[in-house]
């Protein structure tokens, strides 16, 4: 951090500033005087300064940050990739690309067991499903929450397929740890800090969906709070971001797989689904995302769209979904990935 000093900072304000900084922050403060302006190179661990407050000071007049504010999700301290095991043998990250497949909601026993059994068929490795489903109106479906979770694990016994699955209250921990294999943060929930403090205290994987109003600083700081709590099994999944654009559900931010890998070690995903919203734009979407580096995708697959509780539109049916598998095993051969 390099602070410029205004003009009429004296000699005893930058050596009370100095002496204030290395005792409350532990950093070794660099004066370096020209003719009038005096800037203060802070060397050390800065992330727990408070830039804010410091901003108040009436001797300060500019703070620029050199170093990014978010360490155990940063590259620069950890070179090489993560990988997180969601399962035995069920890695995201390294050569081998991930797919996870399944309804956006968890509907009843026959329909999770049925698409589970179909996506596994088709080379999805983990299964989705929603209990507890976030939805913007609270006329919409709900999810079937408890039961939903029941049968989840339903599915899991019927194809040995892990699974992954939204929670939205810290209060579900206990009642989801033995019932699924990677918690799901939501976008909605994705500064839900209280929550991100809760399941940084469990080691379970956890797959960290963007906001779609945050920017990727802000969606790595909430990987920390997951990280900083002890949990480093995170997976950053990128879902899509609100632009101007109408005519797709949310703008699929491509760019973010490149710069997030390059800011940060852990595995990134991309949910096409969720990007487009329309059935017809996840195979592309997901071509591209796998081009552009990504660790896997995230994909809503529905034994009957068009009579999803919810997310319906953007569901593919089993037959899309096996097409959709072959252009992306084809697109992963391209750039050295297996799928
Ligand atoms: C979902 O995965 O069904 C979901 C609600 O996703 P998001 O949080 O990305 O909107
Ligand atoms: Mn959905």
């Amino acid at each position: 951090m390099i602070l410029v000093m205004k003009n009429s900072a004296t000699p005893e304000h930058i050596e009370q500033l100095s002496n204030w900084l290395t005792d409350t922050y532990g950093v070794h403060v660099n004066p370096i005087y020209g003719t009038g302006t005096t800037v203060l190179a802070l060397v050390g661990d800065t992330s727990a300064i408070d830039q804010d407050a410091l901003s108040r000071n009436s001797k300060i007049e500019r703070i620029t940050k050199v170093q990014e504010p978010f360490k155990l999700a940063n590259r620069r301290m950890h070179p090489e990739d993560t990988t997180v095991e969601i399962a035995p043998g069920v890695v995201v990250g390294g050569k081998k690309l991930v797919v996870m497949a399944g309804p956006c909601s968890v509907e009843s026993e026959e329909q999770i067991i049925d698409v589970a059994k179909h996506v596994q068929a088709d080379g999805a490795t983990i299964l989705r499903g929603g209990a507890w489903k976030p939805r913007s109106s609270p006329y919409s479906f709900q999810g079937l929450k408890a039961e939903g979770l029941e049968l989840l694990h339903k599915a899991h016994e019927a194809t040995g397929l892990p699974v992954v699955t939204e929670i939205t209250n810290p209060k579900n921990i206990e009642l989801f740890l033995d019932k699924c294999d990677c918690f799901q943060v939501g976008a909605r929930n994705m500064q839900n800090f209280d929550l991100l403090k809760e399941l940084g205290q469990t080691h379970k994987p956890v797959l960290l969906k963007r906001g779609f109003a945050n920017t990727m600083e802000e969606f790595l700081m909430s990987a920390e709070y997951l990280m900083a709590g002890g949990n480093e099994n995170v997976i950053l999944c990128e879902r899509g971001i609100r632009t101007y654009e109408t005519y797709t559900r949310n703008t699929l931010d491509i760019s973010a797989v490149p710069v997030l890998k390059r800011m940060s070690h852990l595995p990134v995903i991309v949910d096409p689904s969720h990007a487009g919203g329309i059935y017809w734009m996840v195979e592309p979407l997901a071509k591209a995302a796998v081009a552009a580096g990504a660790d896997g995708l995230m994909i809503e697959v529905h034994n009957d769209p068009s009579h999803a509780l919810s997310d319906g539109a953007q569901s593919l049916t089993y037959k899309s979904f096996s097409e959709c598998m072959n252009s992306i095993r084809r697109v992963a051969e391209a750039v050295g990935r297996e799928l």
